[in-house]
């Protein structure tokens, strides 16, 4: 009698950083699953070719990395709403009927992270202010629109990127400029950094916070390190600080439940994997 072993894993280049196979194998491990989860580097020149035959070799899905998570849009046969309004896809699922269909978690990650990391968030207590309006930001911007926050504030170096996201989300999104982004914290109920401003080896965060008060959820994107020098002045202002690892276990959950059937837990377990790998 033969068992098909459930295969998985992420394709990206270079994808030796990533932390995913780490997580993937702690949960198939943890749960006692007959799974693999493995590490490709793919060449955007071979993404078509490799994707083709993925699901030939027993593959049922694959998260999608740097460089190829718009790309891989184009080369779905189906692709969720939300992914399409995020222009992105992190995650790919192989259906038995051979279509291969891709979807956008980073979205439904930060919300869980949130609501894990702050219980009473409540997306109607007033405006979000979002820092930067990169491929994490659109992420972001669509799961609190999708939440129901009535007022998204951005601000971003670049303000065109801003703009964009205006004509594309609509009226809800009020830009400001990079040189107000500390001004736009005022009065708002929700405070998010989606730039990599604070990360080890980039540019420091120096954006005001002078507006931040007790009682704000704060959640920085950026998780190495873990406790960056904004979520510490959030802290430090009395306001609920939510890093940016639970978001990177989160948009992983729903891969692992779709290729090897059960939901996994997000929890301290999963997190020290991480923190330690
Ligand atoms: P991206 O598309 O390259 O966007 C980068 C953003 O950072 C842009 O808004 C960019 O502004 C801004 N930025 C970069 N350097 C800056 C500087 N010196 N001054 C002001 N703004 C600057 O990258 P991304 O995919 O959105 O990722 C952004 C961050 O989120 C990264 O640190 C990434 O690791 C993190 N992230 C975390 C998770 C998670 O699971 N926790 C998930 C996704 C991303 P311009 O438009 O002006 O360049």
């Amino acid at each position: 009698m033969s068992e098909k072993i459930p295969l998985a894993g992420v394709i990206g280049s270079p994808v030796a950083h990533s932390k995913s196979p780490l997580l993937h194998r702690h949960w198939l491990e943890r749960y006692g699953i007959r799974g693999y989860y493995v590490p490709m580097d793919v060449a955007q020149v071979d993404l078509k070719s490799v994707l083709a035959a993925l699901p030939r070799m027993g593959f049922v899905g694959v998260n999608v990395t740097i460089p190829h998570k718009e790309t891989i849009l184009g080369l779905a046969d189906l692709v969720s709403d939300r992914a399409a309004l995020i222009g992105a896809a992190n995650t790919l699922i192989f259906r038995a009927d051979g279509k291969v269909h891709a979807d956008n978690t980073d979205g439904i990650g930060f919300i869980e992270n949130l609501r894990q990391g702050a219980p009473g968030w409540d997306p109607a207590a007033g405006p979000a202010a979002v820092l930067g309006a990169g491929g994490a930001a659109r992420a972001v911007i669509a799961a609190l629109s999708e939440q129901g926050v009535r007022e998204i504030r951005v601000s971003n170096r670049t303000r065109s990127r801003a703009e964009a996201l205006r004509a594309e989300f609509g009226p809800k999104i009020v830009v400001h400029d990079w040189v107000q982004a500390g001004g736009m914290i005022e009065g708002a109920a929700t405070v998010v950094n989606t730039t990599s401003l604070g990360m080890v080896g980039k540019s420091e965060f120096r954006v005001p916070l002078d507006a931040l008060r007790p009682g704000m959820v704060v959640s920085d994107l950026v998780y190495t390190p873990l406790e960056t020098a904004f979520l510490a002045e959030a802290r430090a202002r009395g306001c609920i600080a939510v890093d940016g690892l639970g978001m990177l276990l989160h948009q992983a959950a729903p891969g692992f439940e779709r290729w090897f059937g059960r939901r996994p837990e997000v929890d301290h377990a999963a997190r020290a994997v991480l923190l330690a790998g």
